[in-house]
């Protein structure tokens, strides 16, 4: 019989944290991280078919459709090398019918997996502040995400990437008007996405993002030790 393994879920407007917090997982305990913006940017720097599809909703802000993101997610996770450990989903599900494609599939093809939910609190302005000030390698492998202004997440190199040196560029979906409509898109689904987890039974976690990333990461270990994991 295969061993149970954790599927966590990082819920969060963007900007709250959540690929951040997941590369310190990855860093820390060895999980796979699915992040669907990072897969959709690496399909558009590719130019692969599905990533002229999606190039204009992503440089504007909107979401990908459903069965495309539902697609991907489908095919990164039958990958043996994804999972065979616990696993982050960064970014999905978004919305009720990518929650429910996720379940359906969990419980077809994944049985194995128990859900674990963190929601990440942030106020609006700090979003704001965190995006506009926010950077990117511009390595499509890599992606790691620096910022002008929080010490923790500053280069030691100025413009280049600590991990791979290369060069450090602005997301393309990170202006002012595209970062205010990713944020209503959030608002718009997040109540429905929480009702669908509560109705299912699945315990919601809260975490304050507005702090430094270290305490931040203290209180996830805290939260995970003291539950199923
Ligand atoms: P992120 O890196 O999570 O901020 O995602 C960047 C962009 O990728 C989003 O604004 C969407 O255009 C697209 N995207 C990422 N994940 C999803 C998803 N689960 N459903 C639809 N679109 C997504």
């Amino acid at each position: 019989m295969t061993e149970k393994r954790n599927l966590i879920i990082f819920m969060g407007p963007p900007g709250s944290g959540k690929g951040t917090l997941s590369q310190l997982c990855v860093q820390h305990f060895g999980w796979k991280q699915l992040s669907t913006g990072l897969l959709c940017r690496k399909h558009i720097t590719e130019k692969t078919e599905i990533g002229q599809q999606i190039d204009f909703s992503i440089k504007s802000g909107k979401l990908v459709s459903d069965s495309l993101i539902i697609e991907m997610v489908k095919n990164w996770l039958v990958n043996p090398e994804q999972n065979k450990s616990d696993i982050i989903l960064d970014g999905f599900p978004r919305n009720v019918p990518q929650a429910e494609a996720l379940c359906e599939t969990l419980a077809q093809m994944f049985p194995f997996f128990s859900i674990a939910i963190f929601r990440l609190f942030i106020s609006h302005e700090a979003v704001l502040q965190r995006l506009l000030n926010r950077f990117v390698c511009e390595n499509k492998d890599c992606q790691a995400v620096y910022s002008a202004t929080e010490v923790n997440l500053q280069p030691k190199v100025a413009g280049r990437c600590n991990l791979c040196l290369m060069k450090l560029i602005k997301r393309s979906d990170d202006q002012i008007d595209t970062i205010r409509d990713r944020l209503e898109t959030y608002r718009i689904h997040e109540d429905a996405l929480l009702s669908f987890f509560e109705k299912r039974g699945l315990s919601i976690r809260e975490i304050n993002v507005e702090n430094q990333l270290e305490k931040i990461f203290q209180q996830f270990r805290h939260l995970i030790t003291g539950s199923v994991l």
